[in-house]
């Protein structure tokens, strides 16, 4: 026998064929179900263990191929969520038929099968139930092998009230009404054989748009009443991205029919449901032409990630939790390829390089992991959705398709998806399929950057006629350890030398390299394009050569890895903050909104760093250094000007008109923001985000009831979010107090409070009293926000940059832990002792 942790379930018995029949009552708010499952004995067993939580066993029952029917019991174990049914004899090998009945609760956290309410246009409060079953989830809903190397066909039927709509992954069969009862029977077909965790069930009033077609499959949007006009926007990228990635992965999609829906209660962005993808409503449901371009893009985004896990998560599934990188990395990778296919003028490769900073801010952290780790018990997969997986992840493989050529890359994910469809892999599959379809070492270089945590810097020196690349591994705060860590490291080298520009691939795998040039170097640019993992440290000859020309020596992005390195360099004591001063104040002429980002980032993150006289100085140099490209693309919005400048014109605004402190500016912002609410067609839509920021940020109580009533009466998700989270930013301590009640008073739904009380808490004049909160409601806010949530609304304990707070706040989580997030929690207060290493070195720094 081998040896079995408890929490796994054993092979003895696998699952076939399941048909499962619910029905839920939105009135008690519970479930009764009945499930038949073809199962497989693979050798003669006492008992049959599969999983189950929170469910109430009636009946169990095992009808053999002989027709004999054996009555058997249920055993329950809440520890490993685990059901032992056993019928008295061995079971005999072969083919059965498990038949159970059962009954359940549609819970108030968002996971497993649970409940949602809305409001209707009448006020009146209305109820649906919905799914969300990854990671281990489905066995709160229908008992079941709830791994996902158990891959079984679904037939699900339903029985709802009569006027309710019901959604499951496969196309409806039919729908019978049941007379006398007031109900109906939806059944629907076998869904292709796949993990529990997709596996999805919707009930409640629904409208949806009328299908496009996406080869022979329907694809919907579904929301609740009143807001199928937000749906088209999602319809059209939907469509396309369905589309692209049919021609990428040289595979149809491979469901029947595809619904997208917006559940008005949602824990996390989306869920790619076969068939039926979930999603919070922010992220499928838009105006498009009345939201910014920001919140165009996260629609888009979101839907090509999830339509992009129908082949990769859904048709290939990881075999073990472990392996969730595979899934989510690689989704967020086409994420990018199709909205980037898709609108060419987004540049959203360009802009993903913000992701992949946000991604190296944590991985330069001591706390930091390795994209994959050992995952013994399954609620250990919890810690992996984060920053590393999606970002880290999705980076590696960016900078792997850079260096093999995209193709290539392409050529050896088709491989890897057909030999693996409809069932299970693991990450060295997918180094196989491409070391055999492009004969590189794939395998040795990508396990550099997956089973090990951090990333290197390559620091460049001239050496005559060659330069000299050494990588070190980089952290922000000095250690001692891991010096010897070495990365193959694909640099990408742009050099000027005196016969001309010269571009090179070379794979780094040594501590140090001398690449040899024709002739003596000018200049030379190390990851250039970008696409590289790690951060660059020029020689002062090289650096000084590149800011002579920024803008003709380096691309945006280039400039982006300058700027953002170099601000990293800073926060790790490696550079001085007088120095990174002078090197954003050479960006008078930067048009670039990427490059932007980062300096603006790089300010807010100075203002919670640096005492309040320290902050004056602060505003001043930020006012010269961003009135200028402010004043270039002025207050509205230019015939012909594309939409990133657009965007930029509103965060060079709203940063002037927050943390540089400009008067000019936020009298500006108040005005037209007035003006704004009486004739919204008259601003661009664009610059609404940083005047009401401004708006807030200024602003005194008659602010806040206008925003306040502004949350409460939105006509779209964007503008119901936009409004809520505004009320963050006040500063006036009873403004603040009332947002703070706000978090735990149930006016807010559970899957936004979470991020408030973030926003709260990195607001620097109410930071003392958003913490005292916490601590005071922890347990209040643990038993209401969705589980998930907790480790990323204390992200905002960044915010608490001061001696006396970070050794408080360090006491409050030693005593009490999270355990879903106990790695995150590390990586927050690694993060706020550098910032607070930082305010105790710039003590002496008032800037001039
Ligand atoms: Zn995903």
């Amino acid at each position: 026998m081998p040896t079995q942790k408890p929490y796994r379930l054993p092979t003895t018995v696998t699952p076939e064929r399941y048909e499962l029949k619910l029905t839920p009552d939105l009135s008690t708010w519970t479930f009764a179900g009945e499930e038949n499952v073809s199962i497989h004995v693979r050798e003669p067993v006492r008992e049959i263990v599969l999983n189950a939580a929170e469910l109430e066993f009636r009946s169990v029952s095992l009808r053999l191929r002989n027709g004999t029917v054996l009555q058997g019991r249920a055993a329950l174990d809440t520890e490993d969520e685990q059901a032992t049914l056993s019928f008295g004899d061995a079971l005999p090998p072969g083919n059965c038929e498990l038949q159970l009945s059962f009954s359940g609760i549609l819970n108030d956290k968002l996971h497993g099968f649970y409940r949602s309410t809305y409001k209707d246009a009448k006020g009146r409060e209305k109820p649906l139930a919905s799914t969300q079953f990854e990671s281990t989830d489905a066995r709160r809903a229908f008992p079941c092998w709830d791994e996902p190397a158990f891959k079984a066909v679904y037939q699900v039927t339903l029985v709802v009230d009569e006027k309710l709509t019901a959604i499951s992954n496969a196309r409806v069969v039919r729908e019978t009404v049941l007379p006398g009862t007031g109900k109906k029977e939806v059944v629907f077909a076998d869904s292709m054989k796949m993990s529990t965790y997709l596996v999805a069930f919707i009930v409640g009033e629904f409208e949806a748009t009328d299908p496009v077609m996406v080869g022979q499959a329907p694809l919907r949007v579904w929301a609740v009443p009143g807001k199928k006009h937000l749906a088209n926007f999602a319809l059209d990228i939907g469509k396309a991205s369905l589309e692209h990635f049919s021609r990428y992965y040289g595979i149809p999609y491979p469901g029947d029919k595809l619904d997208l829906i917006a559940i008005p209660d949602f824990a996390s962005g989306a869920m790619e449901n076969l068939g039926a993808i979930t999603f919070r409503e922010t992220a499928l449901l838009v105006d498009a032409k009345k939201a910014t371009r920001a919140e165009l893009e996260r629609v888009a985004d979101v839907v090509s990630h999830e339509n992009a896990h129908m082949w990769f998560g859904d048709l290939v599934t990881m075999r073990w939790w472990n392996g969730l990188w595979l899934n989510e990395a690689f989704a967020t990778f086409m994420e990018m390829l199709a909205v980037d296919a898709w609108k060419p003028e987004w540049r959203r490769w360009d802009s993903f390089t913000v992701s992949r900073a946000a991604a190296m801010q944590v991985d330069g952290l001591k706390s930091t992991r390795p994209i994959e780790f050992p995952v013994e018990r399954p609620e250990e997969a919890a810690g992996m959705f984060d920053v590393l997986t999606y970002e880290k992840g999705a980076s590696v493989l960016r900078m792997l398709e850079q260096y093999l050529g995209a193709e290539a890359f392409r050529d050896g994910i088709r491989l890897y998806l057909r030999r693996h469809q409809y069932d299970n892999a693991e990450t060295t599959d997918l180094w196989d399929a491409l070391e055999d379809s492009t004969k590189q070492p794939v395998r040795a270089l990508m396990d550099s950057w997956i089973f090990q945590a951090g990333y290197p810097m390559i620091s460049v020196e001239k050496d005559g006629p060659a330069i000299r690349l050494t990588q070190q591994i980089f952290h922000y705060l000095a250690n001692g350890s891991d010096q010897d860590r070495k990365w193959h490291a694909p640099i990408f080298l742009r050099a000027c030398t005196k016969s001309g520009v010269v571009t090179r691939t070379i794979l780094l795998s040594d501590k140090e390299q001398r690449v040899e040039l024709a002739d003596e170097v000018d200049w030379a640019v190390v990851n250039a394009g970008g696409h590289g993992f790690y951060r660059v440290r020029y020689g002062s000859d090289l650096i000084d050569v590149l800011k002579l020309e920024l803008q003709n020596r380096l691309s945006a992005v280039e400039r982006f890895g300058l700027v953002n390195d170099s601000w990293a360099a800073t926060l790790a004591g490696l550079t001085s903050l007088i120095d990174y001063m002078g090197l954003i104040e050479l960006l008078h002429d930067e048009g670039d909104i990427n490059v932007w980002t980062t300096v603006i980032g790089s300010s807010h993150h100075m203002n919670r760093i640096l005492d309040e006289d320290q902050c004056r100085s602060l505003e001043k140099r930020l006012r010269a250094l961003l009135s200028p490209p402010a004043a270039r693309l002025g207050w509205t919005a230019k015939e012909g000007e594309s939409e990133l400048d657009s965007q930029l014109r509103g965060d060079l605004i709203g940063t002037l008109g927050t943390v540089a402190e400009d008067k000019a500016c936020q009298e500006r912002a108040k005005e037209l923001y007035a003006q704004y609410e009486k004739d919204p067609d008259t601003v661009d839509r664009n610059l609404i985000p940083a005047l009401v920021a401004i708006v807030a940020h200024t602003g005194s109580s008659t602010e806040y009831e206008k925003f306040y009533g502004k949350f409460k009466t939105a006509q779209t998700p964007q503008e119901e979010t936009r409004y809520l989270f505004a009320l963050a930013n006040f500063r006036v301590p009873k403004l603040i107090d009332r947002t703070l009640d706000l978090t735990i008073n149930g006016e807010v739904r559970t899957q936004n409070s979470p991020y408030l009380m973030r926003g709260i808490l990195l607001n620097k004049r109410a930071r003392d009293r958003a913490w005292s909160f916490l601590k005071a409601h922890w347990d209040e806010m643990l038993r209401q926000y969705p589980d998930n949530s907790i480790p990323r609304m204390c992200e905002g304990v960044i915010g608490l940059v001061d001696p006396a707070l970070e050794a408080d706040v360090r006491r409050f989580f030693a005593t009490h832990p999270v355990k879903q997030g106990a790695k995150q929690i590390e990586q927050h207060l690694e993060r706020l002792r550098v910032a607070v290493a930082c305010k105790e070195r710039w003590r002496d720094w008032l800037g001039s």
